[in-house]
């Protein structure tokens, strides 16, 4: 209930305003995201990978309805992986892209022009692109683009979310070499229809995904701050003989920290996933409905400046 609200709340264009307008203190906004522009990308992906950890940087911007936002998302991609490259923060840091900011929501083709011209600015910059997945009506689409993609760009990352009932055997149409696979729960408000409903069916289902990855031949990215995953991750990678260079762990920026210095500090891979860009409302909303205490820690900093 309390889920559904918030994720309600993240696609309303008033609440937006409202909170955007609100004199919320950067902090609220910095914990989760880290910055307004490439700059501040740049910043936050040299922290982290000084501290051993790898990044996916994410230009946040969901709501493209022109062609002219929607190839200002694409310049700001490619400014960002030469800077990437120019840091020498390649190929520890890759990008992770949104086709919706690409303008996938009034012309899908220029979406998929644009995704191709940024995994070949990725590819010049020594790194890689991950398409996120967004809410389920796009799901189709999204692996129709990475598939056209990764014809050109093999090493191209999926994503599939654990919550949605047809990702098992999405996970076994993608478990093939070469492919990268990030498998998350999901983030999205979704129908009883196509998702599972309840926190149980939704983690016994990532486990099920997390087998089929595991045991397969593709690189698997397993994405979650959930400390049973993460155990049973490291238990499925021993069982199937899987090095620390043949998967990773992924987490959000400013989720659990601690945690990914501690299985970076064990010899995993661990990717930071840091979004950084003016529009940060959706996102930020989707942090909120996912832990009750985040939106304590939202609400009270809101309450100490009113
Ligand atoms: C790298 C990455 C990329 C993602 N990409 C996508 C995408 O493309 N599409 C999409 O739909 N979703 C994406 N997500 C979001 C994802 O789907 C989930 O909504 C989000 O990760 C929360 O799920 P969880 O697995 O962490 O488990 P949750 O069910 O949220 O949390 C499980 C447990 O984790 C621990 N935990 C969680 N948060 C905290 C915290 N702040 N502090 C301490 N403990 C905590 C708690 O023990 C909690 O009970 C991505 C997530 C990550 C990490």
């Amino acid at each position: 209930m309390f889920r559904t609200v918030i994720l309600a709340a993240a696609e309303s264009s008033r609440v937006a305003r409202i909170v955007e307008g609100a004199p919320i203190s950067r902090a609220v906004v910095r914990r989760f995201v880290a910055g307004n522009g490439t700059d501040d990308a740049l910043r936050a992906a040299r922290e982290l990978v000084a501290q051993g950890l790898q990044v996916s940087l994410d230009h946040l911007g969901e709501d493209t309805v022109t062609p002219d936002q929607a190839a200002a998302t694409k310049d700001e991609y490619l400014h960002l992986l030469k800077a990437l490259a120019d840091a020498g923060l390649t190929p520890a840091g890759e990008v992770s892209l949104k086709l919706s900011a690409l303008g996938q929501v009034f012309d899908e083709e220029l979406a998929y022009e644009h995704a191709h011209a940024i995994c070949a600015g990725a590819a010049a910059a020594g790194t890689t692109v991950t398409l996120d997945m967004e809410d389920h009506e796009t799901t189709d689409q999204t692996l129709d683009v990475l598939t056209r993609l990764r014809a050109d760009f093999p090493a191209t990352g999926a994503v599939l979310q654990a919550y949605l009932r047809r990702t098992e055997a999405d996970c076994r149409e993608l478990a093939t070499p070469g492919s990268r696979v990030r498998l998350c729960k999901g983030a999205y408000a979704e129908p009883e229809s196509v998702a599972f409903q309840s926190a149980v069916e939704v983690d016994k289902s990532y486990v099920r995904c997390l087998n089929i990855l595991m045991s397969g031949p593709g690189y698997a990215m397993v994405a979650t701050h959930d400390p049973r995953l993460i155990a049973i991750a490291e238990d499925r990678a021993k069982w199937f003989d899987r090095g620390p260079e043949e998967f990773e762990f992924q987490m959000l920026y400013g989720v659990r920290p601690d945690e990914q210095l501690r299985l970076a500090g064990n010899g995993y891979t661990v990717r930071s996933y840091v979004p950084y860009g003016t529009q940060w409302y959706a996102y930020l909303m989707r942090r909120l409905a996912e832990r009750p205490a985040n939106l304590a820690f939202f609400l009270r900093a809101l309450k100490s400046r009113n």
